[in-house]
């Protein structure tokens, strides 16, 4: 499979003694190995029903997700989900812990990563000494820990005010690059999916349905999110997918 995730005409009703809400319908794409892909739509739309599909935590009405052989997906959140009474580096260990895979090398290599993303000095130190942009480091260090292939991010910088939220996701962003990890984002930041992915797809108030993708290129690649928000083609990118988002 030349894709690492392929999601075939899905759809989900969600039933409850109040009748049905459907909640997806007939969604279909693919994500290739080492992409960022964004997926935007307005709140209550049904993107953390996409996400929750996508992670296996919920089984679609109808159609199919394939990931490829091997690749297993990981997931982080708006909250960062740290344990105040635990410190950094073992709530950076708890994935492991919880899933049965602490061991000798599994423990190093998260250690390894808490080195090389400068988490080391705050081993022993309690999420509430951490400034919110560290909290979601450590949140997706944790994450990292457990080797996901696909990582799915549902609104994890929705929480910072605006100034950190640009910083922070940069931070992260990076770092999932540099860990050559594929991304799936939802967000309902049309100025987020524009500077962070290579791809960008839209979808329709609920039921959602896939109303529109757009590839992002700049003509003179940005170093680094912040940048890509200063390039004169960002504004474009951003006007066609606000005139594509039902409100
Ligand atoms: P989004 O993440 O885009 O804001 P969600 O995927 O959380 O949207 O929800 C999509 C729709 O499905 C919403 O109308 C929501 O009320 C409904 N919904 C979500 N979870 C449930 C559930 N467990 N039972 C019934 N309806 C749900
Ligand atoms: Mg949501």
């Amino acid at each position: 499979m030349p894709n690492i995730l392929e999601v075939q005409n899905l759809s989900l009703s969600y039933y409850s003694p109040q009748g049905e809400t459907k909640a997806l319908e007939n969604i279909s794409f693919s994500v290739k190995k080492g992409e960022f892909l964004s997926i935007v739509g307005p709140s209550g739309s049904g993107k953390s029903t996409l996400l929750s599909v996508l992670a296996g935590i919920l089984t679609p009405t109808e159609g199919c997700v394939a990931v490829a052989e091997g690749a297993k997906t990981g997931y982080m959140l708006q909250k960062d989900h740290l344990f105040e009474w635990r410190t950094i580096e073992k709530n950076i260990l708890l994935g492991l812990e919880l899933t049965g895979n602490l061991t000798a090398g599994t423990r190093e290599y998260a250690l390894n990563l808490m080195g090389q993303y400068g988490l080391s000095g705050f081993r022993n130190r309690y999420p509430s000494q951490l400034s919110g942009g560290m909290r979601q480091r450590a949140a997706l260090i944790r994450t990292l820990a457990l080797r996901p292939e696909i990582l799915l991010l549902d609104e994890p910088f929705s929480a910072l005010d605006y100034q950190t939220r640009l910083h922070v996701s940069d931070d992260i962003v990076s770092i999932i690059k540099s860990q050559r990890k594929t991304a799936i984002l939802v967000t309902h930041d049309i100025s987020e999916a524009v500077a962070l992915s290579h791809r960008v797809i839209v979808l329709s108030k609920r039921p959602a349905r896939i109303k529109a993708q757009f590839g992002i290129q700049f003509s003179l690649p940005p170093n680094n999110s912040i940048e890509a928000r200063e390039a004169p083609e960002f504004k474009d990118y951003f006007n066609k997918i606000w005139k594509e988002l039902d409100f």
